[in-house]
């Protein structure tokens, strides 16, 4: 049988789902602590809207779904991966 769907996900603050390669990934590692688009643990995907990656709430949300505090030094890394978009692919869906 061939698997040809690709991986849904939901965003967090939307609750849209999309495909997995348009969502930023952000895992809470067992190991490593928090980690942008790799990583393994529980996982909360974000959109790459500028609705969400922008929302207020969002770092709220994100450590709701994860379960744990951001540390300044993931908050840090967070705004500048949100500020190196310079197109939001999803915008406008
Ligand atoms: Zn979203």
């Amino acid at each position: 049988m061939i698997q040809a769907s690709p991986v849904m996900r939901i965003c967090i603050s939307c609750r849209k789902t999309y495909d997995r390669k348009n969502l930023l990934k952000i895992t809470n590692d067992h190991k490593q602590g928090i980690m942008l688009q790799k990583g393994i643990g529980r996982s909360a995907y974000i959109c790459k809207s500028k609705k969400c990656l922008l929302d207020s709430k969002i770092k709220k949300k994100l450590q709701k779904s994860l379960k744990t505090d951001l540390g300044h030094d993931f908050l840090n890394i967070f705004e500048k991966v949100i500020g190196s978009y310079d197109n939001f692919p999803n915008e406008g869906i």
